[in-house]
């Protein structure tokens, strides 16, 4: 197969397949240019990729784990190799900007290799038996077929953060990614089977959520189901795998609160509000939508921030001079415009940005929005909004914004900036998040470390790093008379 994405077929048990519907690709930068053509499965095609996931899982188990490492080894290599040329197919279907894609793909390839090293790690444990003349192995096995449900917004790192390690493990997957984001998920792909994978153990399946996705959901054969998405798709996933015993783990929204406290360097925290709620054009399960600021350092930084946002540079996602980039379709525009008319509803003062603008190209520019002297209680600071939208809200003192920081459903990520060691230390054990960051963007993470969330942000073990294993394999325990 070449990389030719003028009209890309599905992959099922090692053979690419052209289908009777397609998908057209926009670039969110310009909607007047097709970024690609795509094949899209149904519901019997989602079923024969299972099929083949099937079929395929026992002797990829069997194969040398040398040679699983060295698959997703080489992967990773033509991953970084490609990083510049798939950088910027990234940008041009999801809208972040270069550098942004660019770095992306690069930490997909990062990915591969460190969990391609995986696949060599001891799989197990022994133990003595209480039992005379018994010994007890305790190990680790590839949980079957996985069907892997990602969202637009990470359209290669999500992906290869769930496939690595799921196929690290032994495991088979059928891939099911984002409607709107196929040419990123189909270079993946086709890096991976040109990379050595025996027909069957990976298949592509992009189509539409309710009907490929729910077939994966619903089908007894497919024995986990990774997903990230929204927390209405998520309950779905939970529902349907909870009824036929499959395990699930889930990646859904954030609210997160970046806290900056009196005493914190007004430079870096500025940076770190900036960065962590409107670069990708906050469209990250990570961004730090509320800023929650104390009230002696509350209107300098208010101030200061105002003219920040007010300074950003929105552009076409391929041009050097732009820091952010459009949203990445009409459906989230509209959701990130109805969510500033609801703002202003609510009574929040809409400091900055909020309007359409007009670029050289047609394409989903939007001014990041900046809500000021905003109340918690309002929707605006309970939702997801998934877009460049943040609030600013004041709090007495470090305890008040403690409070409000963990006065939401969500637990994904949480940040405090403080020159104070005590203070650090205080907020990273009392924030209720899965990642904390201090004095850095609560977006921006580490591939080889755990992600995940607390409360309504995540179900099940945590993604990424050497924890990748808890939801890719599942324990055996045997007792052995030799
Ligand atoms: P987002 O707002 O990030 O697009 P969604 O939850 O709508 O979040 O989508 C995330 C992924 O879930 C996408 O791949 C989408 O196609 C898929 N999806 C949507 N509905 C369903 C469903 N009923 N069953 C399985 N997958 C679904």
């Amino acid at each position: 197969m070449t990389s030719d994405i003028a009209l890309s077929p599905l992959l099922i048990d090692g053979e690419w397949l052209a289908t009777d519907r397609v998908y057209e690709n926009i670039n969110p930068s310009d909607t007047e240019e097709r970024v690609g053509r795509f094949h899209l499965a149904d519901a019997a095609l989602a079923r024969r990729a299972v099929a083949a996931a099937t079929l395929a899982q026992p002797a990829w188990v069997d194969q040398s784990p040398q040679l699983r490492a060295e698959v997703l080894d080489r992967a990773g290599s033509e991953l970084l190799a490609r990083r510049a040329e798939l950088g910027e197919l990234l940008a041009r279907e999801e809208g972040k900007t270069l550098p942004e894609a660019t770095g992306e793909v690069q930490r997909a390839a990062q990915i591969f290799k460190f969990q391609a090293q995986q696949a060599l790690q001891a799989e197990g444990e022994l133990y003595a038996s209480t039992r005379a003349g018994l010994r007890v192995e305790v190990r680790r096995e590839p949980v079957g077929v996985v069907g892997i449900i990602t969202p637009w917004n990470f359209p290669i790192a999500i992906p290869a953060w769930k496939i690595a390690p799921a196929l690290a493990y032994g495991n088979t997957v059928v891939f099911k990614p984002a409607e709107s984001v196929p040419a990123s998920a189909w270079a993946l792909v086709d890096i991976l089977q040109r990379a050595g994978l025996p027909p069957g153990v990976l298949n592509f399946v992009p189509g539409s959520g309710r009907e490929v996705g729910q077939t994966l959901l619903d089908d007894t054969r497919v024995r986990a189901i990774s997903f990230t998405g929204s927390v209405a798709t998520g309950q779905r996933v939970a529902a349907a795998c909870s009824a036929r015993q499959a395990r699930y783990q889930l990646e859904m929204g954030g609210k997160n609160p970046l806290v900056v406290l009196d005493d914190a360097d007004l430079e870096i925290a500025l940076d770190c509000a900036v960065q962590g709620a409107f670069y990708s054009t906050g469209q990250r399960c990570t961004a730090s939508s509320r800023l929650i600021v104390t009230k002696g350092t509350y209107t300098k930084f208010r101030d200061a921030l105002i003219a920040r946002v007010a300074a950003l540079r929105v552009g076409h996602a391929l041009d050097p001079d732009t820091q952010i980039g459009p949203v990445v379709d009409e459906a989230q525009l509209a959701q990130d415009l109805r969510y500033i008319a609801l703002g202003r509803e609510e009574g929040a003062r809409l400091a900055v940005g909020g309007e359409l603008l007009h670029r050289r190209r047609p394409g989903h520019y939007l001014a990041p929005a900046l809500f000021v002297d905003v109340d918690n209680t309002m929707r605006i600071s309970q939702e997801e909004i998934f877009g460049p939208v943040a609030v600013l809200i004041a709090a007495d003192d470090a305890e008040h914004a403690l409070a409000l920081a963990n006065d939401t459903p969500f637990g994904l990520s949480a940040g405090v900036c403080t020159g104070s060691l005590k203070l650090a230390h205080h907020f990273q054990r009392r924030l209720q998040a899965g990642m904390v960051m201090v004095n850095a963007p609560t977006a921006g993470v580490d591939h080889h470390v755990p992600f995940g969330g607390s409360k309504a942000s995540s179900v099940g073990p945590r993604e990424q790093g050497t924890q990748a294993r808890q939801f890719f394999t599942q324990t055996k325990t045997s007792y052995i008379r030799p």
